[in-house]
């Protein structure tokens, strides 16, 4: 292939949020990109997250000034720039008389917190005293409890949907996107990367040139460089997270919580998430397979039984749980030690020992993300020994933060759904929602209600195949549209929404069987038996 002019610039091997906005980045720079998921994209590890933009009170317990500081000055940037996707949270920690950190400890970690997110947009902390903590949420448990401390931070309700803006924005920056393409190998010529092979969602083999390679592959990180030229030392050895999903229960908090394990003394989250209480996380070092990850048994009874110990009234069981989900943190390799304190910083490889222009990133959070790839794209601008112009994403909204409050007004004139629906429309595509009102308005049977509750119109569905690029039902339910993250996981209306992508697609009965199959063998696997 030498002698070829590359095709792109950069190609960028994941579709996660750190490949998104790396593709965002490199994009708005004049970079010729591509982005190839084997999957759809947010199918990873950015899909089972906490969904929380948070500085990581935890980590200035190890010392890791410079991640919270950096973390908090994202947040502020993300309220801002994807204020539709990301709101503030209020967290209470209880103090109990027989955990590991005590009263000051954590009086003086929340100053910490707050210092170090000067300029913020969010009020500071507040300690309270026992009654007080007692009486604002008297479903919580009463034995040795000493007060608590409250502070805000951050939650991204649906962070596939910031996933998928950076995308959008990306590709109208000229960026291409192909999911369901998984790369096979990487090529090199002297030394130099220059192609990359990968299977396209029919197995067609399909060869690019290439000037460089970002591995955004997450958990993935050291398979991909295995199909390079030369072996590589290894980068990742993630830990496992997992979370459950229950309704309202007994004695449930009004707030989030952020409380110590009896058990083993690591804080996990108790947060209001989607009408429903998100439940997590675990940190378990993890060598199994990065393609099939499910939250154990030992996993889901000790978030039960830890969560029962502090709400006693919740009597939560296996039979609670609508749904739960597990996933691999890439984080550095490291042999020995506690879980916990492996860093969360990421790291941005630069892999010259394998192949020049092949950049590799370790880590990383939802968070960090837009400076994770900031910093990737300033790093590239050097190994492509190009001048590029600066970073554009400091300042610039995400795709749906444009035209917020016109897209309420049109949406409140349409007449097309409930209150309660047009606000679910609003939080999913902030101002793109007028767009479906829009393609609504052309079509009268794109006007038809779904599930026959004024919730959802016809023309959602046909939006995010023609402009989202969603290509399969488990797309569309789950990471366009987000009902599958409802209690029932939006199961009332896979029928629905099936006879519409079939229409959309032209797909033959046979198609639409399969993909129904599909769907539903999808939202078993997040099923706790
Ligand atoms: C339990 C848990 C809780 C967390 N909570 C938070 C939180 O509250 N806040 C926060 O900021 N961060 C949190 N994180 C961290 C954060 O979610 C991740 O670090 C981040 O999402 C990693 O994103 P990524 O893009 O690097 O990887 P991924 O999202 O995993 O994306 C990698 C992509 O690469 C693709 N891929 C793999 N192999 C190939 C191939 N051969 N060809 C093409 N594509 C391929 C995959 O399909 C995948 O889509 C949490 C992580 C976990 C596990």
């Amino acid at each position: 292939m030498s002698g070829e002019v590359p095709a792109y610039d950069v190609a960028v091997i994941g579709a996660g949020v750190n490949g998104a906005g790396i593709a965002r980045d490199a994009a708005l720079r004049g970079l010729r990109v591509l982005v190839l998921d084997k999957n759809d994209m947010c199918s990873g590890t950015s899909a089972v997250s906490s969904r929380l933009i948070h500085g990581g009170l935890r980590y200035l317990e190890y010392g890791e000034i410079p991640l919270v500081y950096e973390s908090l000055h994202e947040r502020r940037r993300l309220r801002r720039n994807a204020a539709h996707l990301v709101e503030p949270i209020r967290i209470s920690i209880p103090v109990f008389s027989a955990a590991r950190r005590g009263p000051w400890l954590i009086r003086l970690g929340m100053i910490a917190y707050d210092l170090l997110s000067l300029g913020k947009s969010m009020p500071g902390h507040e300690m309270l005293s026992r009654d007080r903590i007692r009486s604002e949420e008297p479903g919580m448990l009463d034995d040795g409890l000493l007060g608590a401390a409250r502070y805000f931070d951050a939650q991204v309700t649906y962070a596939e949907r910031l996933v998928l803006e950076n995308l959008l924005a990306a590709r109208s920056a000229g960026a291409e996107i192909r999911t369901y393409c998984e790369v096979r190998e990487i090529r090199a010529c002297d030394g130099r990367v220059e192609a990359l092979a990968y299977d396209d969602s029919d197995g067609n083999r399909i060869e690019v040139k290439v000037q460089s390679i970002v591995n955004a592959s997450g958990p993935w990180v050291d398979e991909i460089l295995k199909t390079a030229p030369r072996v590589a030392k290894r980068f990742v050895g993630g830990t496992k997270g997992s979370h459950i999903v229950v309704g309202r229960f007994n004695g449930a908090p009004g707030d989030a919580f952020y409380v110590e394990a009896a058990a083993d003394g690591r804080p996990f989250f108790i947060i209001p998430w989607n009408d429903q209480f998100l439940i997590g996380t675990t940190d378990i070092r993890y060598e199994e397979s990065l393609d099939h990850i499910r939250a154990s048994r030992a996993e889901v009874d000790y978030l039960l039984a830890e969560t029962n110990r502090v709400f006693p009234q919740a009597n939560l069981t296996r039979a609670d749980i609508h749904f739960a989900y597990a996933g691999v943190r890439p984080l550095p390799h490291r042999e020995a030690g506690p879980e916990s304190a492996i860093t969360r910083r990421h790291i941005i490889k630069v892999n010259r020992n394998i192949a020049k222009g092949l950049i590799s990133i370790i880590g990383g959070k939802l968070t960090t993300y837009r400076n994770l790839a900031e910093q990737t794209v300033d790093k590239l601008a050097r190994v492509l020994r190009r001048k590029l112009p600066g970073c554009r994403t400091r300042d610039t909204l995400l795709p749906g933060a444009w035209g917020i409050e016109q897209a309420r007004e049109q949406l409140a004139a349409s007449g097309f759904l409930t209150p309660a629906g047009r606000k679910r429309l609003l939080a999913v595509y902030g101002g793109r929602a007028a767009d479906i009102i829009t393609l609504a308005a052309s079509d009268p049977e794109l006007q038809q209600a779904m599930g026959g509750e004024g919730r959802l119109i016809a023309a959602e569905v046909v939006f995010v195949i023609r402009e989202e690029f969603a290509s399969t039902l488990a797309d569309i339910v789950f990471r366009r549209m987000m009902i599958g993250f409802d209690a029932d996981q939006g199961r009332s209306l896979y029928a629905e929404i099936a006879a519409r992508a079939a229409a959309e697609f032209a797909w033959t009965n046979e198609k639409t069987e399969r993909e129904i199959a599909a769907l539903i063998e999808y939202a078993d696997s997040f099923r706790v038996t």
